[in-house]
């Protein structure tokens, strides 16, 4: 059979933990956390499904669901999105990007990328026929060239992707670089798809630049959230996205194709829950302590790095170690060391040169330790 994604592997996230499974290895690849979701919000799944939402819900989310999907982001970020026709509860950030993706891309549409980039954008634009024209974040602190993105707009540009913070990096993009951004699409019809899974993720006391607080961009943008990375428990799969009107009824239409509604009774517990901001106004300090802890046990190690500003990853540069390239050493490290890690080349990097790997840092503090013992003996 012919396939329609020839240059698809199995993904890194897969290939990776069940490396780290076989070999019993700490696990540092994979984002997710190893500790435990809040007790309450268990509490409010089982209660939910005692009383019976069992069955289908809307297909655009449970309606109070959205309506406090509305009233976070008008709190944090000064702009409405009406619950009724603007947010659509997704299976995951994952399916709200393929959504959005789909919904918009055509044959021969060009799409921006900012690489290295999250594995999904790519094969999805690639699947819709679309052609993904690479921009690579530069230096050491993978920032955007804002001129060279402006040089690859061309009339067949439908849209550009941005994730802040930043999958693998650990970058965030600033309330400079969002207005800059602004300024690139006023004028064209190219819509932002803005990836922000870890908006409640950002160190350091920056602060998350969304693309909802810019009116410029907030007319164009779809905006990718996840409630895995923020609540602690990425297997329950649902996020969800924002729109204008326009935008939405059509990711809708997606939507309603590919899973029609996402789980009830999470939908149901999650309304709840996010009544009480404080988990994810608090989320920003408890992963910076983790951040703190993890690079003060590698201190004494022979890797370099730049700390990182957002996301649960840190990027780590091995150089001084081996000569291997990133998955030659990944391998060993898990096979032979009993730890794993991601080797960002799979972010498309493209340079053959780069010495890193990402390793999440979203774990017990007894785990990092443990970790980081094997990593000070490198
Ligand atoms: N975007 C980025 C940048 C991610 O890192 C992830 C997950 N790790 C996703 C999207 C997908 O999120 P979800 O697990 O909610 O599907
Ligand atoms: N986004 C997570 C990561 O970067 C993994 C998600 C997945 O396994 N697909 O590690």
């Amino acid at each position: 059979q012919s396939s329609k994604l020839p240059e698809n592997k199995t993904s890194i996230f897969s290939v990776m933990s069940k490396m780290a499974n076989q070999h019993k290895a700490i696990n540092l690849s994979q984002g997710f956390p190893n500790f435990e979701t809040d007790k309450k919000l268990k509490k409010l799944v089982t209660r939910a499904m005692k009383e019976g939402y069992n069955q289908y819900p809307p297909a655009l989310g449970v309606k109070e669901l959205r309506e406090e999907i509305s009233k976070k982001i008008k709190n944090l970020y000064n702009h409405t999105y009406d619950p009724e026709t603007e947010i659509c509860v997704t299976a995951g950030a994952t399916q709200a990007l393929y959504s959005a993706i789909t919904a918009f891309v055509l044959p021969g549409d060009e799409v921006i990328v900012l690489k290295p980039a999250y594995d999904s954008y790519e094969p999805t634009i690639r699947l819709n026929g679309g052609k993904p024209v690479l921009v690579q974040l530069k230096g050491e602190n993978y920032e955007a060239d804002w001129d060279e993105v402006r040089s690859k707009i061309s009339d067949r540009t439908k849209m550009l992707i941005i994730n802040t913070p930043h999958n693998p990096t650990g970058t965030v993009l600033s309330q400079e670089d969002m207005q800059k951004l602004e300024d690139i699409l006023k004028g064209t019809n190219i819509i932002l798809l803005s990836d922000e899974v870890y908006e409640h993720l950002i160190f350091d006391g920056l602060q998350h630049q969304s693309a909802a607080r810019f009116p410029g961009l907030a007319e164009r943008a779809i905006i990718c959230a996840s409630f895995g990375k923020t609540f602690h428990n990425t297997g329950w799969k649902t996020g969800y996205c924002v729109a204008p009107k326009p935008l939405m009824k059509e990711i809708w239409k997606v939507h309603e194709i590919t899973v029609f509604s996402v789980n009830h009774p999470m939908q149901k517990a999650y309304a709840e829950y996010l009544k009480t901001p404080e988990p994810y106004l608090e989320l920003s300090k408890f992963y910076q302590k983790k951040r703190d802890l993890f690079l003060n046990l590698i201190s004494s190690s022979r890797f370099k790095c730049k700390a990182s500003s957002g996301t649960y990853f840190q990027l780590l540069n091995y150089s001084d170690i081996t000569d291997e390239n990133d998955v030659e050493f990944a391998e060993r490290l898990v096979k032979e060391k009993g730890l794993a890690a991601i080797p960002v080349s799979v972010f498309n990097i493209n340079n053959k040169d780069h010495k890193q790997l990402r390793f999440c840092f979203a774990k017990t503090d007894e785990t990092l330790e443990k970790a980081a013992e094997i990593l000070c003996k490198l």
